[in-house]
């Protein structure tokens, strides 16, 4: 099987995986005691969160471990949204958010939620947005750094420099970002969330950054662990994993980003040839070099899924979470598509080991699945005529 759902998950990376074995075997201590192995790993733990900092650009102390990206985004919403309640402070989000957004500002901004105007990509709308923000009684604005369905970017440099102009404070989801795309200072953001299973690290480890002067502000309470701002019990072995795997793909994407687009594009040049009329979506627009989101001309989405998966390939209906879920893809209502069209979206999402040959196998089952499926269908319909 070849795998194009890298934006759903990904493997555990080789060198992830070593360092995990690595820390699991000899450094499994709790680093909270007090006894010299425990200590040892207290170390290797604040190494982990500079190296991070280096990294991310910010200062290590902004850094708390968590469980993944929709833990730290539930720790901002709640924080902030019940702690500003009475103030009548809103949340502006981007339509195209991942529901962990959207559904933990709902739950604790509830009637305090605002939407930012975005273009026909995704694309947030900068001069309406600094109108916005000019005008409504804003504590925090949300947005991805890139969309796990479209892989659209999000100009999340200048929308930080036009909420530190109005005072408000901006939270940057880099989930699909980090390990794709060089992190470029992206720790700068106020608050940013991420989880490492996007980019090679493990399942349940992630990473909140908060703003340097945060105080009475807690994901869980319990123990002091995390400055008190996330109780429970470090997971050393996970942490030092996603070090690994983040490592790894920051240096990828250094040297590679760009080389990596050109095989995407040779990708949709030849599925443009062999099943013409399908349409990609934020075509032209900046978008994450591993990502497309194709409108196919004919049947849904599902049925390409099923089709390509007995041909070998894993693609995706959507975001992972919205995936069996019949409902059309509300990143591409929001965008301006009719949802007879986006119950034909397909999402494909390669990695770093995805090679030319793997795209190429990609179009070609594309091609087939296409004649397959008119084939079947011409035939369904002349047995409906008898
Ligand atoms: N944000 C984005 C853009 C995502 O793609 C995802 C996962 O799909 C999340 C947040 C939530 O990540 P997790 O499920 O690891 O908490």
């Amino acid at each position: 099987m070849t795998y194009f759902d890298y934006n759903a998950t990904s493997p555990l990376s080789p060198v992830a995986r070593q360092a995990w074995l690595e820390a699991v075997d000899n450094s499994w201590q709790n680093p909270s005691s007090v006894y010299r192995e425990s200590v040892r790993v207290r170390v290797l733990l604040e190494k982990s969160r500079e190296r991070l900092g280096e990294l991310l650009g910010c200062d290590p102390s902004r850094i708390i471990f968590t469980s993944g990206a929709t833990e730290g985004v539930n720790a901002i919403f709640a924080g902030y949204g019940r702690k500003f309640a009475a103030g009548g402070r809103s949340v502006l989000l981007s339509p195209t958010e991942h529901p962990c957004v959207t559904e933990a500002a709902k739950r604790f901004f509830a009637g305090r939620r605002g939407w930012l105007r975005i273009d026909s990509a995704g694309q947030v709308d900068l001069e309406a947005f600094w109108g916005m923000l000019e005008q409504e009684k804003c504590l925090i604005v949300s947005t991805m750094a890139a969309n796990n369905e479209t892989g659209l970017l999000q100009p999340w440099g200048e929308i930080q420099d036009a909420c530190s102009q109005q005072g408000v404070l901006y939270h940057c989801d880099a989930s699909q970002w980090i390990g794709k795309l060089p992190a470029d200072g992206i720790g700068q953001c106020d608050f940013v969330t991420a989880s490492a299973h996007k980019f090679g690290g493990p399942k349940g480890v992630g990473i909140l950054i908060v703003p340097a002067d945060i105080y009475d502000f807690h994901s869980f309470v319990g123990g002091p662990q995390e400055r008190g701002i996330r109780a429970g019990t470090e997971d050393y072995p996970g942490i030092a994993a996603m070090v690994a795997a983040f490592e790894e793909a920051e240096r990828l994407s250094k040297a590679e980003a760009t080389g990596r687009a050109s095989l995407r594009e040779q990708f949709e040049g030849r599925v443009n040839e062999q099943a013409p009329g399908v349409r990609i979506v934020a075509d032209g627009s900046p978008r994450l070099w591993n990502t497309t989101l194709l409108i196919m001309p004919r049947f849904e989405n599902t049925r390409w899924v099923r089709k390509l998966d007995r041909l070998g390939f894993a693609v995706s209906t959507g975001s992972a979470c919205s995936a069996g879920n019949e409902a059309p893809s509300y990143v591409l209502a929001a965008m301006g598509f009719l949802p007879e069209e986006s119950k034909r979206a397909i999402r494909i999402s390669s990695s770093w080991n995805t090679t030319a040959e793997d795209w190429l196998g990609l179009a070609d089952a594309i091609a087939a699945a296409w004649q397959e499926m008119t084939a079947d269908n011409e035939e369904t319909s002349t047995h409906r005529c008898d």
